[in-house]
């Protein structure tokens, strides 16, 4: 323990490095929030609050003996229950209230424009703010969203619009803390103000997916755990952030990193790729960053269904197989 080197501790905020007893020579990096821990060490996915790695738990221990007290939170348990949003995915019941709801699909599948459309609708009839992230086009203004929720008839007031190009931002803003110390912007500076009615993450892989791209193979189930730890983080916030106020719907767009997307890209497609596509079936789960599919309690398959056409497929909720083919039109998408 009196290996730990502590770089960072304050009250709500704990960075430290840890000796790896299986490398001797490396360390692992742990960080500690309220809302959970996150560390880089292989194949540990710690999902469940009270399991986390023997690193974590070094970094809590050698906390406490230095007299920080270090509380994280216990699991909150947040109502849930449907919302409905006035656009095409009442179709599915609605969205749901106190859980996130993940899209995924390949490139250029609709993502971004079908939750586009639902902000649009539901900024109409919403109590509260409409909380918009983007990663994803580099615009520090949102032009593009902004754009296209005032073609679909939306509400542009009732939508809170912020755009990340770093990860450390993005994690500030979901009660994990930034590299940097500056212009920290978080979800509880929107709530100072305005009940939050919907808060969508379009994508919530881009980081993910960039870092698990730049290195070498052997390093991306490192990438993963890390990932794994910040999704926790953010959705354990997200969770504390309803309690406080009243649950709302929470969207975690993902960008497929799967043999579903792989098949996807391929220009020529044999039968059984177009089986596979289609088939609600065969590869339904969710299988990009294990964490995801751990924390979304709806999951949505979103593939192109011809020109215009986008298919929405249920994997995982009420409404388990449902699928829905709905149109691209001038005003959103909508059911076919
Ligand atoms: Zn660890």
């Amino acid at each position: 323990m009196n290996d730990v080197i502590l770089e960072e501790a304050r009250e709500d905020y704990v960075r430290a490095k840890v000796p790896s007893k299986s490398k001797p020579g490396t360390f692992h990096t742990v960080e500690l929030t309220p809302y959970g821990a996150i560390c880089d060490c292989r194949g540990v996915l710690n999902l469940k609050h009270r399991d986390y790695c023997v690193h974590a738990n070094t970094v809590l221990e050698y906390v406490k003996t230095r007299g920080l007290h270090f509380a994280m939170n216990e699991k909150i348990k947040v109502d849930s229950y449907f919302v409905k949003t006035n656009s095409f995915i009442d179709e599915f019941g609605g969205l749901i209230a106190g859980e996130p709801t993940l899209f995924y699909g390949p490139d250029g599948s609709g993502k971004t424009i079908s939750v586009l459309t639902i902000i649009a609708r539901y900024s109409n009839i919403c109590d509260g703010k409409i909380v918009y992230i983007n990663t994803e086009t580099g615009d520090p203004q949102n032009r593009y969203a902004k754009n296209q929720i005032m073609n679909f008839g939306g509400k542009l007031e009732n939508v809170e619009f912020f755009a990340f190009a770093e990860e450390g931002k993005l994690h500030s803003f979901l009660g994990g803390r930034g590299e940097e110390k500056a212009e920290k912007v978080s979800l509880k500076d929107v709530m100072k103000k305005d009940d939050i009615a919907m808060v969508a993450i379009d994508s919530i892989s881009r980081f993910y997916n960039v870092q698990v791209n730049n290195v070498p193979p052997q390093q991306r189930p490192s990438i993963a755990s890390q990932f794994a730890g910040k999704l926790g983080v953010w959705t354990r916030f997200l969770q504390e952030c309803m309690f406080k106020t009243k649950p709302f719907p929470v969207i975690y767009v993902a960008w497929m990193r799967s043999s579903i997307g792989e098949v996807l890209a391929k220009k020529e497609k044999t039968e059984k790729d177009v089986e596979e596509m289609i088939s609600p079936q065969q590869l339904k789960e969710w299988t990009g960053p294990k964490a995801l599919g751990y924390w979304s309690k709806t999951i949505y398959k979103i593939l192109p269904a011809g020109v215009g056409k986008i298919q929405f497929t249920q994997i995982r909720g009420e409404h388990m197989m449902k699928q829905v083919v709905c149109k691209i039109t001038p005003k959103g998408v909508e059911v076919e």
